[in-house]
């Protein structure tokens, strides 16, 4: 399996790293060892002193994806969750400014926290607006709405169907609101969905390996 982020799908977040908004959608991947299961701790990588937080809702495929239209998007995805892209901002900037791929700052292990909550979806009925935050040592960090998407959901799981074939059990992250900011080893994140707490983690400094 594998993570296909969205970057730069919220204004106010492309506009706080002095990013363009962009007029298609932005992703990279990570991989599927960049999964970190409720349960452990975040590690903060050696090779970097800036790993930011980036709080996102997390769609997972349920059917095979290619070539499909955003009017059967919603068909192809069975759940949501919350998880954090988690980013070393100061590798990134460096990637930017060399005009390099960015896997080196976003898809190393341990880089995809993931609540282990998931909301079943029903293609049906599919999910409205969602409401969700990030509490960074009990103060609210971020704060962002499903709402504020500059490309809604089936665009995205759409547009990435016509480059990747989606398998099940992908996921699908689909960008981070404002607020994005460093972590620190003794730091505990919650976030939460809809006004219910259903992400967890503590972070620790790297040990030795
Ligand atoms: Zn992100």
């Amino acid at each position: 399996m594998k993570l296909l982020c969205i970057g730069r799908n919220y204004g106010d977040h492309a506009r706080e790293l002095g990013n363009a908004v962009p007029a298609e959608p932005v992703f990279f991947l990570k991989p599927a060892t960049a999964l970190l299961q409720h349960g452990n701790a975040i590690r903060l990588p050696r090779f970097s002193s800036d790993v930011h937080h980036e709080l996102e809702v997390v769609f997972r495929v349920g059917r095979t994806a290619s070539h499909i239209s955003s009017e059967r998007a919603w068909e192809h995805l069975d759940a949501y969750t919350l998880g954090l892209d988690l980013t070393a901002r100061d590798v990134q900037q460096e990637q930017k400014e060399k005009g390099l791929p960015w896997e080196k700052a976003k898809a190393w292990d341990g880089s995809a926290p993931m609540s282990d909550t998931w909301t079943a979806i029903d293609p049906g009925t599919p999910p409205g607006s969602m409401a969700f935050s990030l509490e960074r040592n009990g103060r609210v960090v971020q704060r962002g709405t499903t709402d504020d998407m500059l490309f809604p959901v089936p665009a995205l799981v759409a547009y990435l169907s016509r480059f990747i074939t989606l398998e099940p059990g992908d996921l699908v992250f689909t960008g981070t609101p404002a607020g994005v900011g460093p972590l620190a080893p003794g730091d505990v994140l919650e976030g939460k969905l809809d006004g219910r707490t259903i992400l967890t983690f503590n972070v620790e400094a790297e040990g030795e390996r």
